[in-house]
């Protein structure tokens, strides 16, 4: 039996708005705001239907933590989930109605002053809705929104050689952000392997996920840890603070810069 003490989710410095008070904000000078946008969502036996919404919000904490002048809005806890409700307890909003909920966020950070939104999305409905967003929220208001999504893809990548990251919905990655982030919600006890899904597709075909994962999750859960966790945060955290420092750097401008073309 292994004595180290299992990684945890660091909860200070606080960034979280909700656990704010206006003297805090005020003194802190938050010229950024990160939201995070999960899912309720069936996420088989082991894990908990919130686990889009932590690792969102595991995610935007630690991206905000690290850059700095940054706050993270409350999470919408409710995603793009119409392909999961096939299992029980699954609950969604439209596309159209998550695109309208981000403008109405993003209108409120206009209104006072603050121009400089990221969106952590942890879920793969949601991108397409706040790709939505940002673009009216770009063209209506010259807001320039960022987007962050896709990060088992990204974990994968950069941990390549290391780890094996796997992109099961509710496999061991997603396993491994829970026991970092909430361990009080898994339940190891349960997890099982399953097959996992195939995602290598020419082309996107919009369809329920029970044409491709029958029982709804997929994937090696009982092979999550929170020691790969916090590795997968870290990695990720590593790859996004830079960028968004240089994004600061420049005014938040798409520009020749981001092409490398200069
Ligand atoms: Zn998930």
């Amino acid at each position: 039996m292994s004595d180290t003490i299992p990684p945890r989710r660091p909860s200070a410095p606080e960034v979280r708005l909700e656990r704010l008070t206006g003297a805090a904000v005020a003194e802190g000078g938050y010229d950024k705001a990160f939201l995070p946008i999960g899912a309720t969502e069936y996420h088989g036996p082991s894990l908990p239907y919130g686990t889009d919404t932590v690792t969102a919000e595991t995610l935007a904490e630690a991206f905000a933590r690290d850059l700095g002048g940054s706050l993270v809005l409350p999470s919408l806890s409710y995603g793009v989930s119409h392909h999961h409700l096939a299992w029980p307890w699954t609950l969604s909003l439209r596309p159209d109605t998550l695109a309208l909920v981000v403008r109405d966020i993003a209108e409120s950070l206009l209104h006072h002053g603050l121009k400089k939104l990221v969106i952590v999305s942890a879920h793969d409905g949601n991108p397409p809705a706040a790709n939505v967003a940002a673009r009216i929220l770009s063209q209506e208001h010259g807001m320039a929104v960022a987007i962050f999504s896709g990060w088992q893809g990204k974990a994968r990548r950069l941990l390549a050689g290391e780890r094996d990251i796997d992109e099961d919905h509710a496999g061991q990655s997603e396993m491994s952000l829970v026991l970092y982030a909430a361990p009080e919600t898994a339940r190891l006890d349960l997890a099982d392997h399953q097959p996992n899904q195939f995602m290598d597709h020419p082309i996107d075909l919009i369809d329920s996920f029970a044409g491709t994962v029958p029982l709804g999750y997929s994937g090696n859960a009982a092979g999550g840890s929170a020691e790969e966790g916090a590795a997968i945060v870290a990695a990720l955290t590593g790859l996004v603070v830079p960028f968004l420092r240089e994004l600061d750097e420049r005014g938040w401008k798409r520009g020749t810069w981001m092409s490398k073309i200069e």
